[in-house]
């Protein structure tokens, strides 16, 4: 067998179990001494608050490395400490019997950890091995879609449309051949219409039933002439990713799917994982990072603003109670730097009172996950929360209709790739672009087939552009793209290629093809060296491709200029 994650997965995991039980005997050393001293020296606060961190420490690791005796004996053992600290319970010699009891469980328990070592339960092995199984899809896996409605017309029409944007589509009219053919072959999504003869809701019935039988579930899209809240939830309770209201564009339709079929292909989450204790911080990572997602761990609070500096994190799992710095503290310093006001920071601890929880969460976090904490959980609920906030932020910068950066964003980005070009000597093009008569294509053909063209535009500039090419929606249906790192002549020849190929799409109304094209004017930096004259250049050269006979890209030349 090759050594694949799966192994490397195993080795971490057992380096961290192997690495707590190391610790172990030392913990419990130091719990001994800690338990003499408070029944010999009068200051008692010191030793009972460092007693609580050891149990509290072995609790939550305990769990999370699957040695649940451990965790349980912990648990009774910090209980009593946090009644003592919190003045609810005196520390009497009763108390104190009580507690060396529960050193002398662990100590037991640490003798047969051995044995815990050889069991390899570990939920997170689950989600190794659900990740190697899809990473294997192969892309044209990924790109089969079946379509059920029983509207043949429709069915046979989205179908094709569907198709133009790369994806293979399949019709089905019936919903029994539709589960046929999803036994036979799963694809990597279902675009279901929610009424069948056979009933209202004979969609969503069909999908969840289909659901049933099948793990993992196949991502499932609806689309309905119904827009009621009924309908909705039903879709919902089905397992539905996307409801489309008809008429459905297909523009709007094949972005959906490309979130649901190519889920790993956008940018992993970013987590940063902070938590005194260094073996659970690694464990915590290994889970999310088994799930995809890109960690870095700090186990100094204090490193915590310069590791935000160059790791753009969309979430923070904070531990609660760390000694120097706690998680509430650390979570007020960094809402008082301008930048992470809005920084979704989830706190993990062991903390199960209510009313200690809810105080921590005053200071602005978003949410508490309790110790032990499934693996599965921690991923569910780190993914819910990071998707949240990048839904949120991209809604401030984004333009709704295309997801091109809006006109504000582009103007902002464009100040910034010029300055760093300038500082690394490098070139820049601004390309300003406009559709050719798209005011006769609302006219003829109605704002909404406009905005589809639209969108269209914007997906085949985000698609055939580079990573590093920066795309933006600079008014109407004009839009602006930032190149770096090359001549004008080469973004011309760009230019023209996304010019051609957008020429070629095939636009539907009303059962009618029609095609669109568009004019660019193009500017160069350091040609043009301050951010308004390489816009004006740049739209000064679009006006002159408008007069030249539009469908054309003509470049700016300062010399030239008229
Ligand atoms: P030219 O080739 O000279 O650019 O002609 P044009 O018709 O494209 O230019 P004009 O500026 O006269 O018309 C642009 C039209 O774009 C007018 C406006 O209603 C339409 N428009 C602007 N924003 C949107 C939008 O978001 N959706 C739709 N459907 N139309 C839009
Ligand atoms: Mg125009
Ligand atoms: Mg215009």
């Amino acid at each position: 067998m090759p050594a694949g994650p799966q192994n490397s997965f195993q080795e971490r995991k057992q380096r961290l179990r192997a690495s707590f039980i190391e610790q172990l005997p030392d913990r419990l050393r130091q719990a001994r001494t800690l338990l003499a001293a408070l029944t010999t020296s009068e200051r008692q606060d010191e030793p009972l608050t460092q007693l609580h961190l050891i149990f509290h420490t072995l609790k939550g690791s305990g769990a999370s490395f699957g040695f649940n005796a451990i965790n349980a004996s912990a648990k009774e053992a910090e209980q009593t400490l946090r009644e003592v600290l919190d003045g609810d319970r005196h520390l009497s010699s009763h108390l104190l019997a009580d507690l060396r009891r529960h050193v002398q469980t662990l100590e037991e328990l640490e003798l047969s950890v051995d044995q815990a070592m050889a069991q390899d339960g570990h939920p997170c092995f689950n989600l190794q091995s659900q990740r190697a199984d899809s990473s294997e899809a192969t892309d044209a896996n990924r790109r089969l879609i079946y379509l059920c409605d029983d509207d043949a017309l429709l069915a046979q029409d989205l179908a094709s449309q569907l198709s133009c944007f790369g994806y293979e589509v399949r019709p089905y009219v019936a919903l029994e051949a539709l589960c046929e053919a999803v036994q036979a072959r799963p694809p990597a999504a279902i675009v279901m219409d929610i009424m069948f003869p056979e009933g209202r809701d004979a969609g969503p019935t069909t999908i969840a039933e289909l659901n049933t039988h099948l793990d993992p579930p196949i991502p499932c899209l609806f689309m309905s002439m119904r827009d009621d809240f009924q309908a909705r939830l039903r879709a919902v309770k089905a397992g539905g990713h996307a409801y489309c209201r008809k008429p459905v564009k297909a523009v709007e339709m094949a972005e959906l799917l490309d979130q649901l079929t190519s889920r790993g292909a956008t940018e992993p989450y970013h987590i940063l994982i902070v938590d005194d204790d260094p073996d659970v911080a690694q464990f915590y990572a290994m889970v999310l990072e088994s799930a995809g997602m890109t960690t870095r761990v700090a186990s100094e609070p204090a490193r915590v603003p310069a590791i935000l500096e160059d790791f753009d994190a969309d979430l923070v799992l904070m531990d609660l109670y760390m000694p120097k710095c706690s998680g509430p503290e650390l979570a007020r310093v960094l809402r008082q730097i301008p930048g992470y006001l809005g920084l979704p920071i989830i706190y993990v601890s062991s903390e199960t009172n209510a009313q200690r929880q809810f105080k921590a969460l005053e200071v602005g976090a978003d949410g508490f996950l309790t110790k032990p904490i499934e693996p599965e959980r921690l991923v569910t609920e780190v993914q819910l929360r990071a998707e949240r906030m990048r839904t949120l932020r991209s809604l401030m910068i984004r333009d709704s209709l295309t997801g091109l950066f809006n006109h504000n964003t582009i103007l902002q980005l464009l100040k910034v790739a010029m300055a760093s070009c300038q500082r690394t000597q490098r070139q820049l093009c601004l390309a300003m672009i406009d559709v050719d008569h798209f005011k006769a294509v609302n006219d003829t053909h109605g704002h909404p087939t406009g905005d589809q063209v639209l969108m269209a535009l914007g997906r085949t500039l985000r698609l055939r552009l580079r990573e590093s090419d920066i795309v933006g929606r600079y008014g109407g249906e004009e839009f602006a793209v930032i190149m770096t790192g090359l001549e004008v002549d080469q973004a011309k020849i760009i230019m023209d290629a996304l010019r051609e190929s957008f020429a070629s799409v095939n636009f539907l109304a009303d059962g009618r093809e029609f095609h669109c094209t568009f004019s660019g004017g193009l500017a160069a930096f350091p040609e043009y060296s301050d951010p308004s004259a390489l816009i004006e250049a740049a739209d000064a050269a679009l006006y002159r491709a408008k007069h030249a006979g539009r469908n054309c890209i003509l470049i700016a030349h300062p010399n030239t200029a008229q």
